[in-house]
C-alpha cells in the first residue's frame, strides 16, 4: 500500500510527537534465493530494483548493501543532474535519466526536491571554448536544450562571479535551462519504500564478498550473512564495482578515485543557478538552507578511502574564491569524499558481460 505523505499526515503525525510514522521499508533477513540480486543500495541499485518490479513484474528481488542506503556516493555527491553529454550514447541516456528525474516525485509520491535552477558549465580559454560549442551543437542535434552565453549573459545570471580579473577569465558557457539539483538522500529513500512496497528485500549491513559462478554462470553471492542463491545478480556499487567483478574473473576498465565536496555555512541566496568549471574543478550550487555545495576533483591515484587529498580542496577554494571574491570570508562547515569508478571516455559501463546472468551498470 502506498504510503501518502500530505498535509493530513504531516499534522496527525505532528500531534503525536512524531512518533507513530511508519517505517518506510522493512528489514527482513535474506532468502536462500533470489530471482534477482541487486548489489549496492545507492540510488541506482534501488532505482533499478523499483522498475524490475514495477516495470518487469519481477517479485522475488534483493537488494544487498554494506552498510546504510545512499551511504555511498548517492548521499555524497554535489547532486547535479544534466543532460548536456557530448557522446550520442551518453546525451541519450543521460537526457532520458533527466525526464525521468522531472516526473519523480510524483512518481514516487516523495519530494525528492528536483529544483531546475540550470547548469552553466564554463570556458576559461580558446580549447574550451572550442570544445564546449562542439559539446552545445551535439546537444541541440540530440535534441537536448542546450545554448553557448557569451560573458555579459553569464554575469546577467550569476552577478557575483569575477568574469575578468582572474588567472582563467571566464570566456563564455554552455546553460542548459533544464538541468538543476535534488535532494540526494530523498532519491535513495523515495525508491527504497516504493521498491519495498512492491515486494523488494532491502537488506543493510550485510557485505557481498564474492560473487559465485560456475560453468560460466552465475551461481549467487557469498556474503557476511551467508551465500544466497540467484541466476541473475547484477552489480551497482560504485567504487568497488571493479573489485566485485575481479571475484568472478572479470576485468573492468575502470580506476577508482576518490572525489570530494564540501558544504559552507548557510548564507542568503547569491547564486540561483549551477556553475561549474572543469578547468579549474570547481563546482557551485546554494541548497535551499543556503549553504554553498561546492564540488572539486579528483585525486591523482587510486584509493578507496572516502576523503581525498587535501591539496585538492585546496586548489579547488582558491578556484572559487577567484570566481566569486564575496565568499572570501566564508567558513566551510564539511569536507568528505566518495570513491568514484571512471571508465577511459568517462562513459557508464552498463551491460551484461561473459558470464552469464551478470550485469553491471558502473556509472
Ligand atoms: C563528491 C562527489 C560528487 C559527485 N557529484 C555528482 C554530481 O553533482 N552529479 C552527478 O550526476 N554525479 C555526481 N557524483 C557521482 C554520483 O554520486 C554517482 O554516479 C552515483 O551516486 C552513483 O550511484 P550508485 O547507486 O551507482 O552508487 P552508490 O550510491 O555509491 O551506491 C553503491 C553502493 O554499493 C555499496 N557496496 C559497495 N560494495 C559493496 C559490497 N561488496 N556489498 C554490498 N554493497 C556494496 C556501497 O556501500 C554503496 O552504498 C559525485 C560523486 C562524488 C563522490
Amino acid at each position: 500500500m502506498k504510503k501518502k505523505y500530505s498535509i493530513f499526515s504531516l499534522v496527525k503525525n505532528s500531534l503525536s510527537d512524531n512518533q507513530n510514522w511508519k517505517k518506510m521499508w522493512r528489514n527482513p533477513e535474506p532468502r536462500k534465493f533470489y530471482d534477482v540480486i541487486i548489489v549496492g543500495g545507492g540510488g541506482h541499485g534501488l532505482g533499478t530494483a523499483y522498475y524490475l518490479a514495477k516495470e518487469h513484474g519481477l517479485k522475488n528481488i534483493a537488494v544487498i548493501e554494506k552498510g546504510w542506503l545512499g551511504g555511498g556516493n548517492t548521499g555524497r555527491n554535489t547532486t547535479i543532474i544534466r543532460s548536456n553529454y557530448l557522446w550520442d550514447e551518453s546525451a541519450h541516456l543521460y537526457e532520458h535519466s533527466l525526464k525521468l528525474w522531472e516526473n519523480l516525485s510524483s512518481e514516487l509520491n516523495y519530494n525528492i526536491m528536483f529544483s531546475q535552477r540550470g547548469v552553466l558549465n564554463l570556458a576559461h580559454n580558446e580549447h574550451d571554448v572550442k570544445e564546449i560549442r562542439r559539446r552545445v551543437s551535439a546537444n541541440k542535434l540530440n535534441g537536448i536544450d542546450s545554448e553557448w552565453v557569451d560573458p555579459k549573459q553569464i554575469k546577467k545570471l550569476v552577478p557575483i562571479m569575477n568574469t575578468e580579473n582572474c588567472r582563467y577569465p571566464v570566456l563564455g558557457a554552455s546553460y542548459q535551462p533544464r538541468a538543476g539539483v535534488a535532494r540526494h538522500d530523498a532519491v535513495a529513500w523515495g525508491y527504497a519504500m516504493r521498491a519495498d512496497e512492491l515486494g523488494v528485500d532491502i537488506i543493510q549491513n550485510c557485505e557481498v564478498k564474492k560473487i559465485r559462478t560456475a560453468k560460466g554462470k552465475v551461481q549467487g553471492v557469498e556474503t557476511s550473512k551467508g551465500f544466497i542463491r540467484s541466476n541473475r545478480v547484477g552489480v551497482v556499487a560504485s567504487g568497488h564495482t571493479s573489485v566485485l567483478a575481479a571475484t568472478a574473473r572479470i576485468k573492468l576498465p575502470l580506476q577508482s578515485k576518490a572525489l570530494q565536496a564540501l558544504v559552507s555555512e548557510p548564507i542568503k541566496p547569491v547564486i540561483n543557478t549551477v556553475v561549474m568549471s572543469n578547468a579549474v574543478h570547481a563546482y557551485v550550487s546554494q541548497s535551499d538552507k543556503g549553504e554553498l555545495v561546492i564540488g572539486a576533483g579528483t585525486d591523482g591515484y587510486n584509493s578507496y578511502t572516502q576523503r581525498g587529498g587535501y591539496n585538492i580542496i585546496e586548489d579547488t577554494i582558491r578556484a572559487i574564491v577567484e570566481l566569486y571574491p564575496i565568499f572570501g570570508k566564508m567558513k566551510m562547515l564539511r569536507q568528505w569524499g566518495g570513491i568514484v569508478d571512471i571508465t577511459p571516455d568517462a562513459s557508464p559501463i552498463l551491460s551484461k558481460c561473459e558470464v552469464e546472468g551478470l550485469g553491471q551498470d558502473s556509472p
